[in-house]
């Protein structure tokens, strides 16, 4: 039982690929299960396809991603795209203004992002979460200029919380990221967890964690329904020790990548990572990470 627990391959559509020979591709990865993020308002139609031709396999998760989150207004109707833009990056959102598609408002994407949980019972909630280190890239510039534009934290957690609600109010597991955003992430776990019903009841994957080893033992002590995913694409210095901080029944492995054609590869090498850092054979490992996978998915409290 082979699983990538985090994976983006509508990327491979949005570079190019034909849409329908991406989707019977699918179909050839040689895993049992792989859950196929979304990102933004166009993709989300990508993983529905995937997931109806391979309901066996892939597993859809639907969401707004904190990369593409300022494309989203909180206001409804949204106003122009030029004052959304302003107000929301700052001066500097000016020069790439022409370039962004007009806004949605949060209550359309949510619409959306709820009518997609409704038709796939069994999906996830993702990719959402928190990054306070992306700036908005400069369109059409090879090789990729960034902007100095960075969506504001309020705004992102603004999106977050509204996502995570939804995830609660149909029991779905949600894909989180959080890149340098440690303090948010635990603030917004407990006020989550104190206030909204439904929220320890799902599973919440922070997912390629680079969270410090303190920060993460606090949020797994804290969140018996906090789980933590590896992949050999994000790896930091403090990855080795991280892998072996985690609590062994809450881990899971990835391959965080964009190609049908490299998952299998990419996530047998995380779980290879992930075994040498905590000394686990391979065959107890795998048995163990489908296991931890599924009280994932369907979250099941662990009793240690
Ligand atoms: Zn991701």
């Amino acid at each position: 039982m082979l699983v990538d627990a985090h994976c983006h391959p509508t990327e491979e559509v949005r570079a190019g690929r034909d849409e329908d020979e991406w989707v019977e591709a699918a179909g050839e990865v040689p895993l049992d299960m792989l859950c196929l993020m979304s990102t933004d308002t166009w993709d989300q139609r990508l993983v529905a396809r995937a997931a109806a031709a391979w309901p066996h396999k892939v597993v859809p998760a639907f969401g707004f991603h904190p990369w593409c989150v300022h494309t989203l207004s909180l206001e409804h109707p949204p106003p122009p795209a030029h004052e959304h833009y302003e107000a929301l990056l700052g001066p500097d959102a000016a020069e790439l203004v022409p370039h962004l598609p007009p806004p949605v408002s949060l209550t359309d994407a949510l619409a959306q992002l709820e009518a997609y949980l409704v038709a796939h019972p069994h999906a996830l909630v993702g990719e959402v979460g928190l990054d306070r280190s992306f700036r908005i890239p400069m369109p059409h510039t090879t090789p990729r200029r960034l902007s100095r534009c960075q969506t504001p934290l309020a705004h992102q957690l603004a999106v977050l919380r509204a996502q995570l609600a939804l995830a609660s109010r149909y029991g779905r597991s949600v894909s989180m990221h959080s890149v340098r955003a440690a303090g948010p992430t635990l603030d917004m776990l407990a006020d989550m967890a104190a206030h909204v019903p439904g929220f320890s009841a799902i599973g919440v994957l922070l997912h390629s964690c680079t969270l410090s080893v303190p920060s993460l033992a606090q949020v797994q002590r804290a969140h018996a329904n906090v789980f933590v995913s590896f992949s050999t694409a994000i790896q930091t210095q403090h990855t080795t020790e991280l892998m072996r901080a985690s609590d062994p029944m809450r881990v899971l492995c990835e391959s965080d990548y964009h190609a049908w054609a490299e998952l299998a590869p990419r996530t047998a090498d995380a779980i290879e990572a992930y075994g040498a850092a905590c000394g686990a054979g391979t065959e107890e490992l795998r048995a163990r990470l489908a296991s931890n996978f599924h009280r994932y998915y369907h979250y099941v409290e662990t009793k240690s």
